[in-house]
Parts: structure tokens; C-alpha cells; sequence
């Protein structure tokens, strides 16, 4: 690669709020873009989100460099391609291919890239696809999927909100269905992220809403859990972020504390994108 080209990828990535990227066998931290936020209506104000010192050590998957026996992970050819001045989905799409980038890849049956209004003013992020989803290349089909349908177009119905799934945008954190519907590892998030902050600076929604504990760590590079990160808004490269409950936990019959807050939380965003 020379030095232009570099230095064009470096500055992109750093505009992104990257501040780590590191090649095969190399150590790595996660990103730290965080953005906490007090007030739901207005628009919050960023700031960084550093890792206090009493925060736990890394995972060990993060800190150590992937065995020479895993497939290869992070290097130069590796990382997603910069993302052009008039960057657009087919691009990414393009971009993508028949993405070997990370261990996903392996057992995929489809790349679930995203689905809905890509001019959307909110977009919905997930953690990665299902079994429905790998098979049929849509996130959120299942039976979380529904569940999100059913509060997407049920609250926006009780709030006098015109409003169905097809008019919001849905993707994921990763594209392929991790093995055994396991948590994606930070580095498949950090790789394959890069793809979906490509598709949300595409979008530039009014509002993200990340789904989950994975979302909101993508996003937001926090490692504070669900409950403590709901019902306020934060930023990402600007964008207010609400994070809340994923579905699939709501589906779970001794969360009915989630689901009220859940359906509060999309109540929030749902004034804020449309009134
Ligand atoms: S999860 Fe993302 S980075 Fe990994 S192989 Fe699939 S598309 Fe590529």
C-alpha cells in the first residue's frame, strides 16, 4: 500500500473513533468511542467514555494473538477496504463479496448484510444472525425477528405513529452466524464492524437503536451492561444511540420488567425520530 493510501485508510478509521488497529499476531484493545448522554430529548453531547482503572482485564480471546493454527484474522489485506468519499451500499455489498475476513465466514450459509429502508431516520442494530436468519440471508426473521416487528409497528400504532418494519433500517453487528448462535468474539466485532459503521455513516440515521448488550459495545465501546446503558441516550459519530433489551431476551418468560422498559425505550425513539 503506499503512503497516500495509508494514510487515507489511518485518517478514515480515526474518524470512525478507531483508535486501535493491529495486524496479525499483534495484541489488541478494543476501539473506545463511547458517548454517554443524559437526556433523552435533546440532543447529548460527546464524550469519551475511558476504561476506569478498575475495569475488569481484557478477555483472554482479546489480549492474546490468534494460534498459528487459527485461520488468519487481521492483516494488511485483511482489513475491510477504506471506505470511498461517495460511499454507498453497493459498495459495501461489493466490498464484501464472499467475505473470508474473519472465522464467521466458515459456517455461514448466507451474509446477512441488512434489510429495509436504507434511507431510513432509525436504524435498528442486532448482534449477529440466527439460524432463520443465516438461512434465509435476513436479520431478524426468526422468532426474536417477529418479536422486534410486532414492537416496532405495535408501538408506533399506540403512539399514532405511521410506521412498519420495512420503513426502519435492520443489520447486525456481524454478518455471518456465529457457531452454536455463540457471542461474537471482539475481534470478528471489530472486523466486521467496520462494515456496519460504513453502512451507518451511508444512512446517517436521526437515531440508532442497538439491540443488546453487543450492539451497544460495538457502538459504544462500553462495557456496561444493558440495564445500566437503557432508557438514555448516547452517541455514536454524532448519532444519538439508544441502547436496549435484544429481543431474544425479552422472549425469555421471567423478563417482563425488560419488556415494559423495552417498549419504553422504543417509545422514546420512536417520539424523537417522528414527531
Ligand atoms: S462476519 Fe463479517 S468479517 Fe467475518 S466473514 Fe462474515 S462478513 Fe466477513
Amino acid at each position: 500500500m503506499n503512503p497516500d493510501d495509508l494514510r487515507r485508510r489511518l485518517e478514515f478509521y480515526r474518524d470512525l473513533g478507531i483508535t486501535t488497529l493491529y495486524r496479525r499476531g499483534d495484541s489488541v484493545s478494543p476501539p473506545r468511542r463511547s458517548t454517554p448522554d443524559s437526556s433523552p430529548g435533546a440532543a447529548p453531547a460527546p464524550e469519551r467514555n475511558p476504561r476506569p482503572p478498575s475495569a475488569p482485564p481484557e478477555p483472554a480471546s482479546f489480549a492474546k494473538p490468534a494460534p498459528p493454527d487459527q485461520p488468519a484474522l487481521l492483516g494488511d489485506g485483511l482489513l475491510p477496504g477504506l471506505a470511498p468519499p461517495d460511499d454507498s451500499m453497493e459498495k459495501i455489498r461489493a466490498d464484501i463479496g464472499d467475505c473470508t475476513r474473519c472465522r464467521l465466514h466458515e459456517g455461514r450459509t448466507n451474509i446477512v448484510f441488512g434489510v429495509g429502508n436504507e434511507k431510513s431516520p432509525l436504524v435498528f442494530v442486532g448482534e449477529g444472525p440466527g439460524a432463520d436468519e443465516d438461512a434465509q440471508g435476513i436479520p431478524f426473521v426468526g422468532r426474536a425477528g417477529q418479536l422486534l416487528t410486532a414492537m416496532i409497528e405495535k408501538t408506533a400504532a399506540k403512539e399514532g405513529i405511521p410506521l412498519e418494519r420495512k420503513d426502519v433500517y435492520i443489520c447486525n453487528v456481524v454478518k455471518c452466524r456465529p457457531p452454536n448462535n455463540r457471542t461474537p468474539q471482539p475481534d470478528e466485532m471489530e472486523i466486521c464492524g467496520q462494515f456496519l459503521f460504513r453502512q451507518l455513516m451511508v444512512i446517517r440515521p436521526k437515531a440508532i437503536v442497538a439491540l443488546g448488550g453487543t450492539a451497544a459495545k460495538a457502538l459504544l465501546g462500553t462495557r456496561e451492561g444493558v440495564t445500566r446503558l437503557r432508557g438514555k441516550w448516547r452517541r455514536w459519530n454524532g448519532i444519538p444511540v439508544m441502547v436496549t433489551y435484544h429481543p431474544s431476551y425479552l422472549l425469555r418468560p421471567y423478563n417482563k420488567n425488560a419488556k415494559r422498559e423495552a417498549w419504553e425505550d422504543l417509545r422514546t425513539v420512536l417520539h424523537y425520530v417522528y414527531d
